[in-house]
């Protein structure tokens, strides 16, 4: 009841029109586009609640936390590349997090699901929910992109 009055204190003073609608996200050439039914018959029920409809998983509760070999973290959805092993780091939030992201795997919006804004990312081919970007972040980029590990698949280096 409190939250939603202050949504409509928000929506009055024209702040709410920026969320979590629009993707601004340049469209990729193989951008890849399914109904709701589709990517529901292709995702697992935990997937399908990330990556299509912005849930987030709980902490501690990702495999992919404690992945540490040599390879690629693509996204669950459609196995675009996203991150690279050597741009992840523990960051102690029980997310995998990581200081860096593959040029032109991700697009970003605005999040106000929690009234402070937050960046939220997601993958730019299938537009499905990855995680939030914060700027308390290691060297040498002071970002942490703080990810579901249900919305990525890891593969190891051949
Ligand atoms: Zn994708």
């Amino acid at each position: 009841m409190k939250r939603r009055s202050l949504f409509t204190l928000l929506a009055a003073a024209g702040l709410a029109s920026r969320s979590r609608a629009a993707p601004e996200v340049a469209p990729r050439a193989d951008r890849i586009e399914l109904d709701d039914a589709e990517w529901q018959k292709r995702l697992t029920p935990e997937q399908y609640r990330v990556l299509r409809h912005e849930a987030t998983e709980a902490p501690g509760s990702s495999p992919l936390n404690h992945e540490k070999r040599r390879g690629s973290f693509v996204c669950a959805g459609c196995d675009l590349p996203i991150f690279d092993s050597a741009m992840k780091y523990e960051s102690g939030t029980g997310w995998p997090s990581f200081f860096d992201v593959l040029p032109g795997a991700v697009g970003t919006k605005r999040d106000w699901s929690l009234i402070i804004p937050r960046t939220e990312y997601h993958c730019a081919r299938c537009g499905g929910h990855q995680g939030h970007v914060f700027d308390d972040g290691p060297a040498p980029t002071g970002l942490r992109y703080c990810n579901n590990g249900v919305a990525l698949r890891f593969e190891v280096a051949a």
